[in-house]
């Protein structure tokens, strides 16, 4: 996404209104690039993120939506005004969002680290021999989703 900062003068921020996609994730940005003094430019906007993430157990697809709001400097280090590209900042800001830890449920179960088996579809033995650690029990709660 390209932008003339040019375009932005004292009195007159430069609108945006986007939908963009990065990262794989679907990004939409509603606000402006203001001069904030002689040389910096900030972005104000709010951002809403449409995220498609992977379940870090069992690697199933999980959406993920997230609203922030951005207000950051930019960094200008000779980029030419009149074709300055937001990606860089927008993808730090994504990541910086995004949960760290990505589950398609509380209570998933991944696969059975010794045979592969999608535990959330089926049992496997080796997680029967388990059956009498103090752990087991916890595996069983059903955190129900409100
Ligand atoms: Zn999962
Ligand atoms: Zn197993």
């Amino acid at each position: 996404m390209l932008v003339n900062l040019k375009e932005v003068k004292a009195n007159k921020p430069l609108r945006l209104s986007e939908e963009l996609k990065l990262l794989g994730h679907i990004v939409s940005l509603e606000g402006s690039i203001q001069l904030f003094n002689e040389d910096t430019y900030e972005l104000k906007a709010k951002a809403s993120i449409k995220a498609n993430l992977i379940c870090d157990y069992c690697l199933k697809d999980v959406s993920h939506s997230e609203n922030f709001s951005i207000d950051e400097p930019l960094e200008l280090q000779g980029e030419d005004l009149e074709k300055f590209t937001l990606e860089p900042i927008l993808a730090a800001l994504i990541h910086e969002h995004l949960p760290m830890q990505v589950l398609c449920k509380e209570d998933c179960l991944g696969f059975c680290k010794d045979c592969g088996v999608n535990l959330n579809l089926e049992s496997c033995i080796c997680s029967k021999s388990n059956e009498d650690s103090p752990f087991s029990k916890l595996l069983e709660l059903d955190f129900k989703e409100v």
